[in-house]
């Protein structure tokens, strides 16, 4: 009988292998079901990775890529972000603070959209330092990721300045590490934690994909690319493989009315199809790996793993958003995390203390134009309080 995955969006991952034991003779830890974001304390020699998003274009189900990895040292990275991909680190109740290590793949919009928004959000939820944006230079100057930093500060010009002086300056600031993606490198080194990107193939020159090093532990995520011989090379021996896998074309002429020659360009030849992501996944031997970028809807998943069975007979997931995997040394453990999607953004005072607590300078606010202001229906209180702002020197 041929193998199935579940149908989604029952609650259950689209894997093959929940939980996949390393070594038999350790005694394994126990998880839960499912994971209650914030509920579990991770050991020293742990990762957590959970996608943010999974799919292209956005739908409510699916945000586009990024994924975050939680180290049991306390570090957090977000690889890409991806519309959507904010909206899901909400959710997991990390403290804003933790999400300033980001490392992006390439710049399709479906990876970076949710930079301004991270940008955005975090000083008002508590982050008092910079986001260090970690990616790849291009073919020309315009095309790298100091040139995309620069452009995020211009977009947000409007923005920024309606924000001067009431939230703390410290907490909108983005720091750019670019690096020529020309072969293998390590582009990040401390507490640890090692990062190696590698140039993949993808539309033109300047996309790459990452791999992460810590307590004996590996994770590669390649991104968006063609399979590779250096993704191959640079996924030997990892406990995590996510590497991209489309839905054959067929279903994006069903389900988006593209037309063949568009689906097949685009699934086939930018992108790796299942038949094609097994060539990778059998030539690396991953302890899992772990599939996205593909559309998951009823009824999709099952001609993915099929065409994967062509030619790769390993463990394997499907990526959905928040599908969370759970690697050690001993077992690598795939479930979904229970979404609570009311729960409040997570703060964390300590950290807040430990910055010196938040600045407010009213005399570096810009207020309307006094003929607009004029027009505000006056409220006793409020008022009061501008008049205060006033004299702490507010225009
Ligand atoms: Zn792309
Ligand atoms: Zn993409």
């Amino acid at each position: 009988m041929a193998e199935l995955l579940p149908e989604p969006y029952t609650g259950e991952p689209l894997t093959t292998h929940p939980v996949v034991v390393r070594d038999p003779s350790a005694q394994l830890k126990d998880y839960p079901g499912k994971y209650a974001a914030g509920s579990e304390d991770l050991d020293t020699a742990e990762i957590r990775v959970t996608a943010l998003g999974t799919g292209y274009p956005a739908r409510r189900a699916q945000g586009c890529a990024g994924f975050m990895m939680e180290l049991g040292n306390g570090d957090v990275f977000i690889f890409d972000a991806g519309a959507g991909t904010n909206l899901a680190f909400n959710t997991l109740r990390v403290p804003y603070w933790k999400a300033t290590k980001f490392f992006i793949t390439h710049y399709h919009l479906d990876h970076i959209a949710d930079l301004p928004v991270y940008y955005d959000f975090g000083q008002s939820n508590g982050r008092l330092e910079p986001m260090h944006i970690h990616g790849p230079a291009g073919e020309d100057p315009d095309l790298g990721i100091e040139a995309l930093v620069d452009n995020i500060y211009r977009f947000a010009r409007w923005h920024d300045r309606t924000k001067l002086g009431n939230l703390d300056s410290r907490g909108f600031d983005m720091e750019a590490h670019q690096f020529v993606p020309d072969e293998q490198k390590v582009v990040y080194s401390d507490n640890g934690v090692t990062i190696t990107a590698f140039p993949v193939p993808h539309g033109i020159y300047g996309a790459v994909g990452y791999r992460l090093e810590y307590a004996g532990l590996s994770v590669v995520y390649a991104g968006d690319c063609e399979p590779s011989t250096i993704t191959v090379e640079n996924a030997q021996n990892v406990d995590l493989l996510i590497h991209e896998v489309f839905n054959p074309p067929a279903t994006y002429v069903e389900a988006l009315g593209w037309t063949e020659i568009q689906a097949k360009i685009v699934a086939w030849t930018k992108h790796t199809s299942p038949e094609a992501a097994a060539k990778v996944f059998s030539q690396t031997r991953p302890g899992i790996a772990m599939g996205f970028h593909a559309m998951v809807a009823p009824g999709t998943p099952q001609p993915i793993l099929d065409g994967l069975r062509t030619g790769y007979d390993g463990p394997f997931t499907l990526a959905q958003d928040f599908t969370v995997v759970n690697v050690t040394r001993e077992q690598i453990v795939t479930r979904m995390v229970e979404v609570v999607p009311w729960d409040f953004i997570v703060t964390d005072p300590e950290y807040v203390k430990r910055m010196g607590g938040v600045n407010t300078d009213p005399s570096l606010m810009h207020g309307l134009p006094s003929w607009l202001e004029d027009t505000v229906i006056p409220v006793a209180e409020i008022e009061e309080f501008k008049q205060q702002l006033a004299e702490m020197g507010a225009k």
